[in-house]
């Protein structure tokens, strides 16, 4: 896998450094930020370039204003969270592009921080139209991508504006996101254990088939399991399942086996006869061992696969996880989840969660700290373990 280079390999100072990064964090509805999880994540980058004396331009984007100023998606709110956390100052520019921030930014010292307006006020951003990245273009003299979460969109920030300059680079949080979910699940410590679950199979066949090169112990939960299920000629009940992706259950099962690959699918499943996603209840609850009956729906693993799933987690080398066992937002159906965090925290193996809604359940159950590596993508962290290129990593410079 080609290394890009990073801002550790190029000359800052003096330079006017355009920086893709992530502010697309949530707002209250008095517009303050409710998680400054992004905001903490770009700062090793900002205060490297800031130490180096570079000029620095933060751009981002925020929801989706579709092309238009939408006041309530302003990036102004980031800026007192930005500036109290750098303990630096931070000019705050009312557009991205125009003759305004032209001249705003030719007053930029060594070391001084301004942040653009939301990308996404300009169609042009997510169009990547070359007009708007050629005008982004020339506020700066280097690129530099920290926005791992866009990483897998062509955008004029994210590609169009790389394109154009002499010199683009990563920050330090894509150079940390390839290297876990890139060098680390290339050639893992052994045995790799990789722990799959969510909602459909659809959404990760991608990923098992390629994680099927690469792992030692693939393990199975959340309602893909049930397409697997039907895939072995088991009943599901009413779970959540894809009938209709049945044959690719069966194609990943068979390139299991031709690889080596162990397997691992639930021996139980805990179920229900009513499940309230609104109230966060379930009725009555029942666990199956094997088929599932008409009526019951399997909403987390059961108390023997959460055992013995603890169990390979705590054999492995490295673990990589992406997607809960069950129904985690509700209480009742969370055991399971929780249960893999536990396993995944207490090991000493190197741990990746990949992104997504695994990131909110180990922050949930307190285990955060005890993992190697939580993934800031979502839609990026799987195309990239699917192995696709990500447009706004491919177009850096590479070492
Ligand atoms: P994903 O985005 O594919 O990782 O899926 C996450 C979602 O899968 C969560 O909202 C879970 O509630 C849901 N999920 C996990 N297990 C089940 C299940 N057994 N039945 C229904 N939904 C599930």
């Amino acid at each position: 896998m080609p290394t890009v280079k990073t801002i550790d390999d190029i000359d800052l100072n003096g330079k006017r450094v355009f920086v893709r990064v992530d502010f697309n964090v949530p707002l209250d509805a008095d517009g303050s930020v409710t998680d400054d999880t992004r905001i903490n994540a770009a700062l090793p980058t900002i205060k490297k370039l800031h130490e180096q004396g570079a000029k620095i331009i933060l751009a981002s984007h925020l929801g989706r204003p579709k092309g238009e100023r939408v006041d309530s998606m302003s990036l102004s709110p980031v800026l007192p969270v930005l500036s109290e956390k750098l303990g630096l100052p931070v000019l705050f520019l009312n557009d991205c592009v125009g003759k305004e921030v032209e001249d705003a930014l030719d007053g930029l010292q060594n070391g001084q921080i301004a942040l653009l307006e939301n990308l996404r006020f300009h169609k042009g951003e997510t169009e990547n139209d070359s007009t708007f990245a050629q005008k982004l273009a020339s506020l700066a003299d280097v690129f530099v991508n920290d926005a791992f979460g866009t990483a897998h969109r062509a955008h004029a920030s994210t590609y169009g504006v790389a394109e154009l300059l002499p010199v683009k680079v990563s920050g330090y949080l894509i150079a940390k996101e390839l290297e876990f979910l890139g060098q680390k699940t290339a050639s893992p410590d052994r045995p790799f254990t990789v722990i799959l679950g969510g909602a459909k199979v659809s959404d990760k066949i991608m990923v098992i088939d390629s994680l099927l090169d690469k792992a030692d112990v693939i393990i199975i939960g959340g309602a893909m399991a049930y397409t697997f299920a039907l895939a072995n000629g088991k009943k599901v009940g009413d779970s959540l399942s894809e009938p209709d992706k049945v044959e690719l259950a069966k194609s990943a099962l068979q390139k299991a086996k031709e690889k080596g690959v162990r397997f691992l699918l639930p021996v139980d499943t805990l179920s229900t006869n009513a499940l309230d996603f609104d109230a966060k209840t379930l009725g009555e609850s029942k666990v199956f061992e094997g088929d599932i009956e008409d009526g019951w729906e399997g909403v987390d693993i059961g108390p023997k696969t959460t055992a013995l799933y603890a169990e390979e987690v705590a054999k492995a080398q490295t673990v990589l996880w992406n997607g809960p066992m069950g129904v985690f937002e509700i209480p009742d159906s969370s055991k399971g989840t929780f249960a893999i965090a536990k396993a995944v925290a207490d090991g000493d193996a190197v741990s990746i969660i990949g992104g997504g809604d695994s990131v909110k359940a180990i922050n949930q159950s307190g285990y955060s700290n005890a993992v190697s590596f939580m993934s800031t993508g979502g839609g990026a962290s799987l195309e990239f373990l699917e192995g696709k290129d990500l447009p706004g990593v491919s177009i850096l410079d590479r070492k």
